[in-house]
């Protein structure tokens, strides 16, 4: 503690419990355990000490970001002697350069700074999610983030030209290139995007800029069954082409449940299922409205849609989009979901909806499936609501195996059960269940040749196989 403290000073090491506290929990509070201290550093020059102070003491790292990731992957795991290292304090935009359509920033910085650094000089930082607010840079490359922009510009990893990031040794590798092209090699930056900090903690991310936006058209659109929100989406692309920037699915019974749930959020109209979809440009005059409007005059004469709404506004725009936004609160409000994040192929998007609906009313009568996600990348968030006047406590073991059950079903289509969210320490069971064991051998060969004391994060991504794990008796969140 007193080397430590020594690095990052009094003001960057939290030792008392309840300072700790935040810390120690994921957001959705389904994992909980001690750290020795909370440490947060405020340079390159400082998590490098801190990593090289912790080597020689044999003590666990927990890189955390924002602690908004949805499988408990920045908290720490039981019985580790572990700290916590924040990089909350190393929230600097280092460089803009709106010529070489590039920005250099910490890690520590949340994604709406940079999406305003990048507005600053007329540019677009695309990456887009709820919880933008406050992720950081850091956690947002070590997942992968995507979010609702993925189709137009892909999700983090096609975001980033390069890092900075500090090796389990304390060694900084600075690769912090602006370059678009540099086939030398391996593309190292690979290494730790989507790795869940368990190869090294970045601390600096040059992103990739876009030009701004500057015309958008916005619908919510009411089809009459989830065929027809794909076949919507493939309209829209073949229409729109690259101007088609967002394409979410919302099942009709989730959106009624933010409507009963969530003050001043209503549908404008009744539907089996919905989607949003936005086209945007650069261009200022570029006719999105005419396209999005013959889009939509199709879809009625084939009746596959049954009524939509175009934003007159940007607040109407936001009106739409906080219509999907809310499901998670509505859903909380409810007594909470057993929460998953499948992916399947487009071509069986609507297949595997409806096994799903079948599923969950054959083998766990009482619960309400609810549905929504990225139509546009295949990616589904297959949540599953208790019974009516239930919490999702009151699930007890039913928790784990209904998600066994739901990602069984993905796996099965030639799907993932995670697309975005990662693996952290809620889907180490399901790894090792569904990967390929040269899959698991070449990632252990990785962490191993990175990590060979395996003291970067434990217990997150690979682990001993186990059950999955019973989260039922959390909040559920
Ligand atoms: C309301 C809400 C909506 C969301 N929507 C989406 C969505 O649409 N798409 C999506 O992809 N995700 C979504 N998420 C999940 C979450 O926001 C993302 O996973 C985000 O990238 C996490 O960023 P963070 O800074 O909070 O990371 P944390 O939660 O702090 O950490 C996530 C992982 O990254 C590691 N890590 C953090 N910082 C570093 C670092 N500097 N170096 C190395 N490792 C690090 C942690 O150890 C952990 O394994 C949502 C979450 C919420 C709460």
């Amino acid at each position: 503690m007193a080397a430590l403290r020594s690095v990052v000073g009094d003001a960057g090491l939290l030792t008392e419990a309840a300072d700790r506290a935040a810390f120690e929990s994921d957001w959705r509070r389904l994992r909980s355990n001690p750290a020795l201290c909370i440490v947060l550093p405020r340079s390159t020059a400082e998590v490098a000490a801190v990593m090289r102070l912790c080597a020689d003491a044999g003590i666990a790292v927990v890189p955390q970001g924002g602690n908004t990731g949805l499988v408990a992957g920045a908290v720490p795991v039981a019985d580790a002697p572990q700290i916590v290292l924040s990089l909350r304090r190393m929230a600097a935009i280092r460089t803009v350069d709106p010529d070489d359509d590039s920005l250099v920033v910490e890690a520590g910085a949340t994604l709406v700074a940079v999406q305003e650094a990048a507005a600053k000089v007329d540019r677009l930082f695309p990456l887009s999610l709820a919880s933008e607010g406050t992720a950081q840079i850091g956690g947002l490359v070590s997942t992968n983030a995507g979010g609702l922009q993925v189709l137009a510009y892909g999700s983090m990893r096609a975001l980033v030209l390069g890092l900075e990031v500090v090796l389990p040794n304390g060694r900084v590798w600075n690769g912090l290139s602006t370059l678009r092209k540099d086939n030398t090699g391996l593309d190292l930056k690979h290494l730790f995007v989507g790795t869940e900090g368990t190869l090294g903690i970045v601390t600096a991310a040059c992103l990739r800029l876009f030009p701004a936006i500057r015309r958008r058209a916005t619908a919510f659109v009411g089809v009459v069954d989830v065929a027809a929100a794909t076949a919507l989406f493939r309209a829209a692309q073949a229409r729109a082409a690259g101007a088609l920037t967002m394409c979410e699915f919302v099942a009709g019974d989730a959106m009624r449940l933010v409507a009963r749930r969530v003050a001043d959020a209503r549908p404008p109209f009744e539907a089996p299922a919905y989607v949003l979809l936005e086209l945007s440009s650069p261009d200022p005059d570029a006719p999105l409205d005419r396209t999005l409007e013959a889009l939509l005059e199709e879809a009625l004469e084939a009746e596959r849609a049954m009524d939509a709404v175009i934003a007159q506004s940007e607040r109407e725009r936001l009106q739409l989009l906080r219509l999907r936004e809310e499901i998670s609160e509505a859903e909380l409000a409810e007594g909470g979901a057993v929460k998953h994040d499948i992916a399947v192929p487009l071509s069986r998007i609507a297949e595997t909806v409806a096994a799903i609906e079948d599923l969950v009313a054959e083998r766990f009568p009482g619960c309400r499936p609810n549905i929504f996600g990225h139509l546009g990348d295949g990616n589904l968030h297959v949540n599953v609501l208790p019974p009516e006047g239930r919490t999702v406590s009151d699930l007890g073991d039913l928790y784990g195996t209904i998600t066994e059950a739901v990602e069984a079903l993905a796996v099965a289509r030639q799907g993932t059960f995670s697309a975005e969210h990662g693996v952290g320490q809620m889907r180490a069971a399901s790894l090792a269940r569904f990967k390929d064991p040269v899959d698991l051998d070449l990632m252990r060969t990785v962490k191993h040749a990175l990590d060979p004391a395996g003291r970067l994060n434990p217990g997150k991504i690979l682990r001993a196989e186990g059950t999955i794990p019973r989260d039922g008796a959390s909040s559920g969140r």
